[in-house]
């Protein structure tokens, strides 16, 4: 049998966790049940090649840590719970109108956008009855 190939166990733990972001060390604690060698190095490698192919995307975490997970094809947006950590992708978009003021209030050309809202899932906002 052959070794699982160090992307192959990223991609099946990012798999796992559709719903989920996990950080760069939470994925390597994961796919080592896979692929019990696998360095963290590694992992970041098998990240970068992924996000490069647009399969991962990065969200970047209050505090700096980023976190990964799978994504979809085409252009969403993402709602994340900063209780949990779920994440939900959002198809529409309505960004556009206010990039295109933007662009021609400082004269940038805007190329790509990326819009992450942050706040409480249902899950995480039962309980106390307030919101
Ligand atoms: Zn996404
Ligand atoms: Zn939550
Ligand atoms: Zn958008």
């Amino acid at each position: 049998m052959r070794p699982t190939r160090p992307r192959q166990a990223v991609v099946s733990v990012l798999e796992g966790a559709r719903d989920r972001q996990l950080s760069a060390q939470d994925l390597h604690r994961a796919a080592r049940r896979v692929a019990p060698r696998i360095g963290l190095a590694t992992v970041y490698r098998a990240l970068a090649a992924l996000e490069s192919e647009g399969a991962v995307e990065v969200i970047s975490q209050e505090g700096g840590e980023a976190a990964y997970r799978l994504c979809s094809p085409g252009h969403h947006h993402h709602l994340v719970c900063s209780g949990c950590g779920a994440v939900v992708e959002i198809d529409e978009c309505d960004v556009d109108p206010l990039a295109r003021r933007l662009a021609r209030r400082h004269r940038f050309r805007i190329e790509q956008h990326e819009l992450t809202l942050r706040g409480r899932c249902p899950a995480c906002r039962g309980g106390d009855g307030k919101g």
